[in-house]
């Protein structure tokens, strides 16, 4: 099979790698890609919000399969121009990605059909959504509509705050149109976790859960950022738990979706907080998370070339997938001053290094090659990715790999994956 992949980051890095461990897989191009996916695939210079491009690299190419990584190609309708073409894609349609690009499209479905979520209401006048957060009683969640690049979603711990988010939203319009309409949300406790499923537009396959970490600092401490480093599995979902989010909440969203007209044919990410009431859903959205998808794809048991073509195809999945025993890690290399302002260009050393290291995958996310010389390109650097025996293993594994990793401005958290040892 021929397949193009679209995106450039850590989350296309972990695609690319396990795709071409496909028996399956004849060539693989990478839409733009970045330096680490260049050992996989060919690299060719098309941006993935620049669809029409995409479109035309692909028909070109006469692909089998297009696999779209971000969500920003898939809101801007990515999906149905390639299907439209006669082309399989995994990546659901337009209307489909709302479940990501309109937080309004996505509670008002929860709503309608009965799944678990935060109670809210839709305003997009500022005394309305005021009077609202009063009659809740603080702490509150105010919330854009439409994509902020994680930034949209702000928690308030008083009342005063809601009033300067809804002030932000609303009457200085930070978010531009995205923030025109807001959410404001009853505020939910409880420990967070990701979980992933296929749909095929009609069924539905636990692909499994991870845990991520937002912030930039130890302990949970300092700026979110888009994510420092993740685990899998999340002890937090043992036993029957998982079953329980498939028939509460990831088989009646397909289901929704599908009776809205809009069958979601992808990776449905599900932002869930574990509540005392049970799971509860925070956000979707429409594709994998990064760094999620760095732990999940090195964890995979089996080819995942058949699950994206059988996704793509809508012919129906399987009814489980094969996992590796191991856990797995995934600790972030970040840029010197990021989720604030950071320089780049800065040369990276280490990457062989480590990854000669049992059970290390170092995937590559902001980077570039610069007169032969691998440099810093972006917030986010690296994915030091490490299997281990349980996740504890795991963790020593990561942070070996990252030992070896050296650039000027380089910082990590140090306890990426200790959530899932310490637990009561
Ligand atoms: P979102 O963009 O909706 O995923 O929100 C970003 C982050 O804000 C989440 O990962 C949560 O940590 C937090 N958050 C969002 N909504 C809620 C809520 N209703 N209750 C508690 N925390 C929330």
């Amino acid at each position: 099979m021929k397949v193009v992949l679209v995106g450039g980051g850590g989350r296309e890095h972990a695609l690319a790698w396990k795709l071409a461990q496909s028996p399956r897989l004849t060539s693989l191009i990478a839409a733009p890609g970045n330096p680490g996916i260049a050992a996989h695939a060919r690299c060719v210079p098309v941006k993935d919000g620049a669809i029409d491009d995409v479109v035309l690299l692909a028909t070109r190419e006469r692909v089998d399969l297009v696999v779209v990584g971000p969500e920003l190609p898939l809101a801007l309708g990515l999906a149905d121009r390639l299907r439209a073409a006669g082309l399989p894609v995994f990546g659901p349609s337009q209307a489909a990605a709302r479940i990501e690009s309109s937080k309004v499209f996505a509670k008002d479905l929860m709503a309608r059909d009965g799944i678990p979520t935060a109670q809210y209401r839709v305003f997009a006048r500022a005394d309305a959504a005021r009077a609202y957060c009063r009659e809740l009683g603080a702490p509150v969640v105010v919330k854009a509509d439409g994509l902020a690049a994680g930034k949209g979603a702000i928690v308030c711990p008083r009342l005063e705050d809601a009033d300067n988010a809804i002030a932000l939203c609303l009457e200085e319009g930070a978010f531009g149109d995205a923030g025109r309409t807001v959410i404001v949300e009853e505020f939910m406790t409880g420990e967070e976790l990701s979980f992933f499923a296929l749909s095929d537009g009609a069924s539905a396959l636990a692909l499994g859960a991870a845990q991520d970490h937002k912030t930039v600092h130890d302990g949970d401490q300092g700026p979110n950022t888009g994510g420092m480093g993740a685990y899998s599995p999340a002890p937090v979902l043992a036993g029957a738990l998982e079953e329980r989010v498939m028939a509460d909440i990831v088989r009646p969203t397909i289901a929704a979706m599908a009776k809205e007209g809009c069958p979601f044919q992808g990776v449905l990410y599900v932002g869930l907080m574990m509540t005392a009431a049970g799971p509860r859903v925070v956000e979707f959205n429409c594709r994998f998370g990064d760094p999620e998808c760095q732990v999940l794809m090195p964890r995979l048991g089996e080819d995942v070339l058949p699950l994206l073509e059988a996704v793509a195809a809508g012919r129906g999945l399987p009814t489980g997938v094969a996992w590796r025993p191991e856990a797995a890690v995934c600790v972030v290399a970040a840029s010197g001053g990021y989720p604030g302002a950071y320089e780049t260009g800065v040369p990276i050393a280490g990457i062989d290094e480590a990854g000669r290291l049992v059970g290390v995958t170092v995937f590559q996310a902001g980077t570039a090659m610069r007169e032969g010389q691998l440099v810093t390109a972006g917030g986010r650097v690296l994915g030091v990715s490490a299997l281990g025996a349980d996740v504890p293993a795991a963790i020593d594994r990561a942070y070996e790999a990252m030992d070896r990793i050296r650039f000027a401005g380089l910082h990590f958290r140090r306890d990426i994956g200790r959530r899932a040892v310490r637990r009561p």
